[in-house]
């Protein structure tokens, strides 16, 4: 097992710890955050351990887009008509606390901009 998949995500992933899951394929599951943020509050993360977004590679392009195009879809299944926010928190700076890739999809309310 690598280091990053011994975040608490990776104890999700491994089913080890309850999440309340919204999506889940091959490459990636989304589930509810925790702490929300906003009425509709989910993150989507892939299945193989990428710490953070710095840490993709070119042969990553594939599941990028896929988590992408997962968190479109999973908007869509939230109902999300009037639009969302897709966030990935990358590093320090960034805000990132869980070292495994996340997207934060985020709606049900206008948000502001920018973020602190
Ligand atoms: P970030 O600050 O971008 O790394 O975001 C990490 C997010 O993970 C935060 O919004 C937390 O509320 C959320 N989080 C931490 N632990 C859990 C958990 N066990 N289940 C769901 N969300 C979590």
């Amino acid at each position: 097992m690598s280091e990053s998949n011994d975040t608490i995500f990776g104890k999700i992933i491994r089913k080890e710890i309850p999440a309340d899951i919204v999506y889940e394929d091959n490459l990636a599951l989304a589930f509810r955050d925790v702490n929300p943020q906003a009425p509709v509050h989910i993150l989507v993360i892939p299945k193989q351990p990428i710490a953070k977004l710095s840490d993709a590679e070119s042969q990553d392009h594939a599941l990028m887009g896929h988590l992408l195009l997962t968190a479109k879809r999973v908007a869509e299944q939230q109902g999300l008509t009037n639009g969302y926010r897709v966030v990935i928190n990358t590093g320090e700076d960034g805000g990132q606390t869980v070292y495994h890739l996340h997207l934060h999809i985020l709606g049900g309310r206008s948000l502001s901009w920018p973020p602190g």
